[in-house]
This record gives structure tokens, C-alpha cells and sequence, in this order.
């Protein structure tokens, strides 16, 4: 398993507009991607070789829906590129580190994605992507 990269750092926030204009009227960054994805809101923001992803509940039900309601606005999890998403995930398992998605889940950003458990991280939920493409 290689690690490449910090690709994104996820940000729970609970109003994506205010805090996009944050990010771009209060800091000189653009977003350049939003999405909805599984009940969210998705706004991507590059810095350098990785981005700020920030993420707003839409459906009052989806996994930063959880994480706002217990901490309120913050870091949600950072999120590693890999070159290879599916040796990646057996190296893991292989050693024993727990992981929420045994196998890769399609992400945002058309992402190839998996979870680790913050149980296994030090606390930290922690996100292995690999990207299709490399103009990522
Ligand atoms: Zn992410």
C-alpha cells in the first residue's frame, strides 16, 4: 500500500452556504466541486495538493447529522489517496485494523472510498480514497 497524499480534510459544518462564503470571501479559496451525496451537501475547496471538503446535512438522518447533533462543527475525517483502494483494505485486514467498509464504497467526487474505525485510528475517523482519474 502506498499513501500518496492528505487528499481531503472533511468538515462537518451546519450551513454550507455561510461557511462556503467563509472560505471564499473570508479566505482566498474557490470552490470547485459541489455535490449532493447520501443525504448531504458537498462543497469542495483545494488547497495545494488537497482540498477542504466541506459537509452539511440534508436529510436529517445522514452519518454528519450524527456527528453534528454530538460535537457540533469540526474536523470529521481525513481522508488518505492510496494508489490501490483494494490492496489497501486487505493489507489493513490483514493486520488485524478494523474498518468500517471491508470493501470500497463509491464516494463523492466519483471517489473509490473505505473507512477505517476510529477505534482502530487514535480516535481519528480516517478515509482511504482512490481517485479514477489523476486529474484529481
Ligand atoms: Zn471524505
Amino acid at each position: 500500500m502506498k499513501i500518496k497524499r492528505i487528499a481531503h480534510l472533511g468538515v462537518a459544518v451546519s450551513d454550507l452556504d455561510s461557511a462556503m462564503k467563509f472560505f471564499t470571501e473570508g479566505l482566498p479559496l474557490e470552490v470547485t466541486h459541489t455535490e449532493d451525496y447520501q443525504g448531504m451537501k458537498i462543497a469542495f475547496i483545494p488547497i495545494g495538493d488537497s482540498s477542504v471538503e466541506l459537509l452539511q446535512d440534508v436529510s436529517g438522518s445522514s452519518a454528519i447529522k450524527k456527528f453534528l447533533d454530538k460535537n457540533g462543527e469540526g474536523i470529521h475525517h481525513i481522508a488518505y489517496e492510496v494508489d490501490d483502494i483494494n490492496q489497501a483494505i486487505s493489507e489493513l485486514k490483514a493486520k488485524g485494523i478494523k474498518l468500517i467498509d471491508e470493501k470500497p464504497r463509491q464516494g463523492a467526487h466519483g471517489m473509490s472510498v473505505a473507512f477505517m474505525h476510529p477505534k482502530a485510528t487514535h480516535g481519528i475517523l480516517m478515509e482511504l480514497c482512490q481517485t479514477s482519474s489523476d486529474d484529481h
